[in-house]
């Protein structure tokens, strides 16, 4: 889509507002698939907390994807949009065993992160089948909070406690029928990935009864120019080989799983922005939004960047900006950043919005969140409206007056 659609889009709906291009998170898709198509059996699942709009959903659904969900909401959510149980995967983390229980009875494949839920589980349910989440100690992150693979990390057992594993395994009689892998998000090296895949291999060969291996996701897309990316078709050639040998070797042709979250749907992303002031100080110029860290907050949380264009006037001379928000503490999007001249009414687009953009959302400073539009068949569909002040009030319940003026 173009830069002229979404200026039209932004006047359509008003901003800010989320824009995601339905062609693009396909096209994702299929390089995926595309990359991994010497792999008999192939599963996508994408990882929903990135981007979870039921439409958004939908879509992917339609495209034959399955999902990857982290809590039971997520779960309902992904019933809601029309997934089969069996098309759903729950990679929890720290959660109770009464939540697993509650997944696990929808039907819904679980895969469980510790030995303490592990062997409970087992114990009541020995004929379930169950994943297993190895965490193989491989930094594979970008930034050090979304390093899950690390030895300080919170998630999966421990690949040092495979004895102990499968000893749990064998004492309860469970049915192990998957293992698991997620070594974070922002995997910069192809051989990283391979070597934590070996590990992976590795484990596999205590379980007699595997059905599947899901190395899990952390493809890096690119952010800004010359920015590196995971080299999916690279990476599509090496696995796939390997893991069709692992295959013959284990004796049996096993279900290759990836749950992308970024990787489908940041880049399909735009957040468009109003300027409401352009503020000159003594350091910098200010370009001040309609919007603020409550409705993206990566760049705040994370320190990522989101390259931003205005869109009103892309031909403009460029010059440097500092992008603020209008949250009452700091709140920046980006510092001396070069942008086309900006006046004051201009829409400026934010790109890589798709993931973990509006699912981190929320209502800070009692704003409202943005609507959502899917950008499809060179048409916009609305597939969130704009908040409204009855969002606010929610399930707030108020004092009894009585209480208030006594
Ligand atoms: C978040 C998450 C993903 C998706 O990670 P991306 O970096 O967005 O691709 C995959 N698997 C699990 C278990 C996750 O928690």
């Amino acid at each position: 889509m173009q830069s002229k659609d979404l200026v039209q889009l932004a006047e359509q709906f008003g901003s800010p507002l989320y824009v995601y291009d339905a062609e693009k998170i396909q096209s994702q898709y299929n390089r995926l698939t595309k990359a991994f198509s010497k792999v008999n059996k192939l599963r996508i699942n994408y990882a929903m907390k990135a981007l979870s709009n039921v439409a958004i959903l939908q879509l992917l659904r339609e495209m034959g994807s399955g999902l990857d969900t982290v809590s039971i909401q997520e779960v309902l959510l992904g019933l809601h949009a029309g997934y089969e149980p069996d098309k759903i995967f729950y990679t929890p983390n720290g959660v109770s065993l009464e939540e697993i229980e509650e997944v696990n009875a929808m039907g819904v494949q679980i895969n469980i992160d510790n030995l303490s839920i592990l062997e409970q589980f087992g114990t009541k349910h020995p004929n379930v089948p169950v994943c297993i989440r190895i965490n193989p100690h491989v930094m594979a992150g970008g930034n050090a909070n979304i390093s899950v693979g690390h030895i300080d990390s919170k998630f999966g057992i421990s690949v040092h406690q495979l004895p102990h594993l499968v000893r749990i395994v064998e004492n309860t009689k469970m049915n192990i029928v998957g293992i698991h892998m997620h070594t974070g998000s922002d995997i910069l090296d192809i051989e990283v990935f391979l070597y934590a895949a070996e590990i992976l291999f590795d484990a596999a060969k205590n379980f007699k009864n595997l059905e599947f291996l899901d190395f899990g996701s952390g493809f890096k897309v690119p952010y800004k120019k010359d920015d590196i990316e995971t080299n999916i078709e690279e990476l599509g050639k090496k696995l796939s080989k390997r893991f069709n040998a692992f295959c013959t070797e284990y004796g049996k042709e096993l279900t290759l799983i990836f749950e992308p979250g970024k990787f489908l749907v940041s880049e399909a992303g735009f957040f468009l922005a109003k300027v409401n002031v352009v503020k000159q100080t003594t350091s910098t110029v200010f370009a001040g939004i309609d919007s603020g860290f409550n409705h993206l907050i990566r760049p705040m949380f994370y320190g990522s960047q989101h390259h931003i264009e205005n869109i009103s006037h892309p031909k403009g001379k460029e010059r440097f900006y500092s992008v603020v928000g209008y949250i009452c503490e700091t709140d920046t999007f980006a510092n001396n950043r070069k942008i086309a001249e900006i006046k004051e009414g201009d829409i400026l687009s934010f790109r890589n919005a798709g993931a973990y953009c509006f699912s981190m959302a929320s209502n800070y400073n009692s704003r409202y969140k943005p609507a959502e539009v899917l950008w499809m068949n060179g048409e916009g569909h609305l597939i969130r409206a704009h908040e409204t002040f009855e969002d606010i009030l929610k399930n707030q319940i108020p004092l009894p007056v009585a209480v208030t003026t006594s």
